[in-house]
């Protein structure tokens, strides 16, 4: 069954895709690996870093006008992910529910600013 969702990715700047730490386990990283032809672990090195106790291994970031960095997939012209079809599992999870917490705050900041262009850079909402 397909839950209809209530946010909508293309219109957002991807913040998700923003997070500090996005995590990849040893499946992502084939999947990322055999994307790009690549052997997996040159693909491990080049698209992923150190994370946390947590997250122990995290996607690598670039620089970004709205949150400071974000994944180094993003388009950042489009805000689109251009590896789609290869991404982590935990990108093809997110939200996991109907709503998304920071689409939600987006409309409302957008419709209270009356500003339809409106991107929150503070970079904390959410984390
Ligand atoms: S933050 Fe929410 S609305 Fe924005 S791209 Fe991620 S899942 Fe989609
Ligand atoms: S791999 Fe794609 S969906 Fe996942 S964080 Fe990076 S840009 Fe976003």
């Amino acid at each position: 069954m397909t839950i209809k969702t209530q946010y909508d990715c293309l219109k957002c700047p991807a913040y998700c895709c923003s997070y500090e730490h996005i995590p990849v386990t040893g499946g992502d990283i084939k999947r990322l690996a055999k994307h790009f032809d690549l052997p997996a672990d040159e693909a491990k090195k080049k698209f992923t870093k150190k994370g946390d106790e947590e997250n122990p291994r995290v996607l690598r970031h670039k620089a970004d006008e709205h949150f400071g960095t974000i994944c180094r997939f993003i388009d950042t012209e489009t805000r689109g992910c251009t590896v789609y079809e290869a991404r982590p599992e935990i990108c093809r999870d997110f939200p996991n529910r109907k709503r998304c917490g920071y689409y939600e705050f987006l409309l409302h900041e957008r419709e209270t600013q009356e500003d339809e262009e409106w991107v929150s850079t503070t970079g904390n909402y959410g984390r």
